[in-house]
């Protein structure tokens, strides 16, 4: 069930009382100056080392590949994505709108979507937290962000058989709805912007838990998602803040975004302190 707090979560008074909360902080975010992760304590690693045996044990077949998991995801969308591009014909302004709005809409549900069944138990949504809440997060915390191998990809990536159940049970009957409400190009660009944005989710977040040094992790735009995402991995965290994986619209909206002070602002604010 989705927390029934619509205010400011509480934050911790410990280890997270350096977070600052302002929706305008993520904009100002100086690139390159801060980190999130700290070292991890030896009963974090054993602790996070023994769950991914399991999970790896458990989970991942013989026969997987990663990478193959990943080209599945991209391409099936690019396809989709193609596809209904294809069928477009001669669109009026006002039909152009569905890409913002499908947009948006996308990403309160990402967000939603995520606050709510992805880390509380729903009845019937039970597999989603599962799924997220117990292996995903123990998989990675904030200290432990990177897969070791490819074949990690399958704690990161949503499974193929669950995108092609979201096309057919969500995006076709959507589409076919907007198609009779309102035309057939306003349907395409639905499924379009929802598909594409979908595959946007996915990359973004198979980056934020590639290793630190990888050329990705270094863009500087994935460098201050990453780094709210990872904030979101902390264990004491996860359920108060940052529930956008891609981009923090509904954390903004709804008071959730959090991130912590650069080096240099926890210098200037110990320095405050010590000059009264
Ligand atoms: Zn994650
Ligand atoms: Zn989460």
């Amino acid at each position: 069930m989705i927390s029934a707090d619509p205010g400011r979560p509480k934050f911790p008074q410990t280890r997270e009382s350096g977070l600052t909360q302002s929706p305008h902080c993520f904009l100002m975010l100086p690139m390159g100056t801060t980190h999130v992760q700290t070292d991890p304590t030896p009963a974090a690693v054993a602790a996070v080392a023994a769950f991914r045996d399991e999970f790896r044990r458990d989970h991942i077949g013989p026969r997987y590949r990663g990478w193959l998991h990943l080209a599945f995801t991209a391409g099936l969308c690019l396809l989709v994505i193609a596809a209904c591009g294809a069928s477009l014909q001669d669109i009026r302004p006002l039909e152009w709108l569905t890409i913002p709005v499908t947009a948006l809409y996308a990403n309160l549900v990402e967000y939603f979507g995520h606050r709510g069944p992805m880390h509380h138990r729903v009845r019937g949504l039970g597999l989603i937290y599962e799924r997220h809440a117990r292996q995903h997060h123990r998989f990675f915390r904030d200290d432990l962000m990177a897969y070791d191998t490819s074949r990690d990809f399958k704690a990161v990536l949503f499974p193929p058989v669950l995108i092609v159940f979201y096309l057919l049970a969500f995006a076709m009957p959507a589409g076919l709805m907007l198609a009779w409400l309102f035309s057939d190009n306003v349907a395409l660009l639905f499924v379009i912007t929802a598909v594409a944005y979908f595959l946007n989710y996915e990359l973004l977040h198979f980056a934020y838990h590639a290793a630190p040094e990888s050329w990705l992790s270094r863009l500087p735009l994935m460098e201050r998602l990453r780094r709210l995402h990872t904030l979101h991995h902390r264990p004491s965290l996860m359920q108060r803040c940052n529930f956008n994986i891609t981009y923090p619209v509904g954390d903004v909206l709804f008071g959730t975004l959090y991130r912590q002070p650069t080096d240099c602002e926890g210098s200037r604010q110990t320095d405050q302190r010590s000059a009264r």
